[in-house]
């Protein structure tokens, strides 16, 4: 489901349109996908509409998320942790928690001018081939997403899996819910299960549960502050606060190979910054290698078409490198074999658009076509609204920028 917001021309509705398309092509040939994955994809004004910017900040250029993690019993280790939906379905389970009809919402920034389309003049040295973007963000969406985050403090200063509660009693004021809560436990993703601290390669779930040792599940509190008053109080915060310093040590924490290889992931950005601390793959260990896509900054000046000044390897087409691809067959995704030299090939949709953009350029639009666009328009456009309905049930975690 591609949504277009009406500021954009209609020529760079079409661009990210064929972008998507070939973001969607990559992934199919990556991934050997049993069951289809819908994706509710927009290119939108996202600063104060899909997420909060902070203001003087650089506005971030996408931003992706399962659209549902869903509580699924890990055969591996007997624990229960957050699968999103994508990989749910590929695992065709037998039972399994209701699906929502997307598997993954996806937002991209109309307003920012850095995205370089196909068939646009030679990429400029600030400029990111919005294909790259897409990509990243998919494999967002896929699951390539932690728990670990601070979810009390405005400063970050502890770091927990996502807490989940139960309102016994929900009282709503401006969409924020208030009143006594059930602790229903600090939950951890199945991206997860494969950190690893890097000092001793010992597993992070020990930790998790050891956090998760603060009171029984289903304690029942007051109010929010009055679980907070008790976390913070409780001897195991202290294990949050050696967390959080964990997340802005670089090197401290990575995710642990099948094959007994560490990936570190990012803890090397100070002050933490969420959304990019600890959901993407180590900055400096992947520039210049063929795992260069989920580092927590595109890349500048590089297209789809050669990767080589930033993947080091002319041979390696694919942006998803064997590394991300080895860490999505241990989550549980089926994988393709030999998708290493993948590559879009430019088809006669650009071809087309570029004749028609030039057209557009000349002549105005015959009301038929007007027409049709208009069709288009109504047909993809969601509110607002909804937008911030659909996200406001999950932290949008994973920000690139
Ligand atoms: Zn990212």
């Amino acid at each position: 489901m591609f949504t277009c917001d009406e500021k954009s021309t209609p020529e760079t509705c079409k661009k990210a349109d064929i972008a998507f398309k070939n973001a969607a092509t990559i992934v199919e040939n990556t991934f050997d996908l049993k069951v289809p994955i819908a994706v509710n994809a927009s290119f939108v004004k996202l600063c104060g509409t899909f997420i909060k910017c902070a203001v003087g900040q650089p506005e971030p250029l996408g931003a992706a998320a399962p659209s549902r993690l869903l509580p699924i019993k890990d055969n591996t280790d007997g624990e229960t942790r957050l699968f999103p939906q994508a990989l749910v379905k590929q695992l065709q389970l037998p039972e399994h928690p209701e699906f929502s009809p997307v598997d993954i919402v996806a937002g991209f920034n109309s307003n920012s001018d850095t995205f370089w389309f196909r068939g646009d003049p030679p990429i400029g040295k600030d400029q990111v081939d919005f294909e790259i973007i897409l990509v990243h963000e998919f494999l967002h969406g896929l699951g390539f997403i932690t728990s670990w985050d601070d979810y009390f403090n405005v400063n970050a200063s502890s770091l927990t899996p996502t807490p989940s509660f139960i309102f016994t009693n929900p009282e709503e004021t401006d969409g924020i819910k208030e009143g006594p809560i059930t602790f229903t436990g600090f939950q951890e993703y199945i991206l997860d299960r494969h950190l690893v601290l890097t000092k001793d390669n010992s597993s992070l779930t020990p930790i998790a549960k050891k956090i998760n040792g603060f009171a029984p599940l289903n304690t029942k509190f007051d109010d929010q502050k009055a679980f907070l008053d008790a976390f913070t109080k409780s001897p195991v915060y202290k294990e949050t606060e050696i967390m959080f310093k964990n997340s802005i040590t670089r090197g401290s924490v990575a995710i642990r190979l099948v094959d007994g290889e560490n990936v570190l992931i990012e803890t090397g950005l100070v002050p933490f910054k969420p959304g990019s601390t600890f959901s993407h793959v180590d900055f400096d260990a992947f520039g210049n290698t063929t795992d260069f896509l989920m580092r927590f900054k595109a890349p500048r000046q590089v297209t789809l078409d050669d990767l080589s000044p930033i993947n080091g390897d002319p041979e390696y087409t694919n942006p998803i490198g064997p590394k991300i691809i080895s860490i999505f067959k241990s989550l549980g995704y089926p994988m393709k074999e030999n998708s290493s030299t993948f590559k879009i090939i430019s088809n006669q949709n650009q071809d087309s658009l570029t004749k028609s953009s030039q057209n557009s350029n000349k002549t105005k639009l015959t009301t038929e076509q007007q027409q049709q666009q208009q069709q288009t328009n109504n047909a993809f456009t969601i509110t607002t609204n909804t937008l911030l309905l659909f996200l406001s049930s999950f932290l949008i975690s994973n920000l690139l920028l």
